[in-house]
């Protein structure tokens, strides 16, 4: 019942937006009917269950009455020895019914705890091999994919393994190079960008991170030489530096207003009344996405990885913010190597590579000039799918599908 009330709350503009207020009200109804029923069922099992002990105990206090009282007039028992005896009996009676509630609540606890068990047992399919080593310091950031062949492993409703997304893809991304994904929308470049801070394992063929496969490598040590920038950011609900801190841990104020200059975030961090301060989330102020985007910029360049993994937004900011996003991520990404799935032209064009994928596979591989020149799956794609920037129409940005 709470999850469908959740549910319809978390999700209130879409609720009345298709004006579906009465739908939701009668899902609503439904699961409370639902629990209802349950809480009637309960209470006349309850019922019936104390009825039936409330009988035996006053036919066993009459049986022992008698019993005793007989035993009494034929002076084979004292009166004390009887009352004795009943106030005995009550004692146990008592205690064997506590037993029996706690047998219940034994029950109950067993039940929940059964499930979490479940929970705690699952094994990560991701954790450290055995002999997993760290990435050895200095990171240079050299990344490779080599003939990768990779399926989500969720059960599909037949029964069968879902079909592979990535076929035998390959790729190098040398330090500090900008290598840049292009490709129609399910063509698997958010699922490549997930093999890269190794999210999961390929099915075949390798990453590697400096020429280690990341399978001999300690995800500890992964994880902090590769920062992600998502396209659909995640804050905390806490204040705006401890969301930012969560690039680094340890990073003092100053370093914190420091990564937020860098980022353009500082500009609109100040002008809230608590600046820093502010809590974000459901207590607190509501950011705009290239807001939302900043502080996820300054959160990756206070943590100064040396290889970058981003995902561009696909919807158009207005265009303060945009140009914002944009110097940021310039910042962010210099000197980083960057695998980026690219919806702006001006990061196609500044890439110095282009992998285009189509249907899982690598179709072709080269700087923008050369692959327009070719004519082929990506001179369509950019013709109708970049963005020039913050004066194009955003009916571009809506090309992708999203
Ligand atoms: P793109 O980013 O190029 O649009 P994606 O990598 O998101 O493509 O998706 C590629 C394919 O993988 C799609 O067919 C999609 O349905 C599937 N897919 C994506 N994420 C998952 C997931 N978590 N579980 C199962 N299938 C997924």
């Amino acid at each position: 019942t709470t999850a469908v009330a959740e549910e319809a709350i978390g999700a209130v503009r879409v609720v009345q937006a298709f004006a579906r207020e009465g739908f939701e009200t009668d899902r609503y109804g439904a699961a409370v009917e639902g629990l209802f029923e349950a809480a009637r069922r309960r209470a006349v099992v309850t019922a019936v269950f104390w009825n039936v002990v409330a009988f035996l105990f006053l036919t066993s206090l009459v049986g022992i009455f008698w019993l005793g009282g007989r035993e009494v007039l034929a002076d084979r028992l004292t009166a004390g020895d009887l009352v004795a005896f009943i106030v005995y009996a009550l004692n146990i009676a008592r205690t064997v019914g506590g037993a029996s509630r706690l047998y219940t609540s034994f029950n109950t606890a067993a039940g929940a705890s059964e499930r979490l068990f479940e929970l705690l047992d699952t094994a990560p399919e991701i954790a450290d091999a055995p002999g997993a080593v760290a990435l050895p310091a200095p990171t240079r950031g050299a990344v490779s994919f080599e003939n990768v062949t990779f399926g989500y492993h969720t059960a599909t409703l037949s029964g069968d393994r879902s079909p592979a997304v990535l076929h035998d893809v390959s790729f190098r991304a040398e330090p500090g190079e900008t290598v840049a994904l292009v490709g129609p929308s399910g063509a698997g470049k958010t699922t490549l960008l997930a093999l890269l801070p190794r999210f999961y394992d390929p099915d075949a063929g390798t990453v590697c991170l400096d020429g280690h496969d990341l399978r001999t490598l300690t995800v500890q040590s992964i994880r902090e030489s590769v920062a992600v920038v998502a396209q659909d950011v995640q804050l905390f609900g806490a204040s705006l530096a401890d969301n930012i801190r969560y690039g680094r841990l340890d990073a003092t104020d100053a370093e914190v207003e420091a990564a937020a200059r860098a980022a353009h975030a500082h500009e609109f961090i100040v002008g809230f009344p608590d600046g820093y301060q502010t809590a974000v989330g459901e207590r607190g102020v509501k950011l705009s996405g290239g807001q939302r985007q900043r502080v996820a910029i300054a959160r990756a360049i206070l943590k100064d990885a040396p290889v970058l993994v981003l995902d561009e937004a696909t919807s158009a900011l207005d265009s303060a913010s945009e140009a914002a996003v944009q110097d940021a991520l310039a910042v962010l990404m210099k000197g980083r190597t960057t695998v980026v799935v690219a919806h702006r032209l001006a990061t196609v064009r500044d890439a110095d590579r282009i992998v285009v994928l189509d249907a899982g596979r690598v179709v072709d591989v080269g700087t923008h000039d050369e692959l327009v020149a070719r004519g082929g799956l990506y001179a369509s794609l950019a013709a109708r799918q970049f963005r020039d920037g913050p004066a194009a129409e955003p009916a571009f940005a809506a090309a992708d599908g999203v």
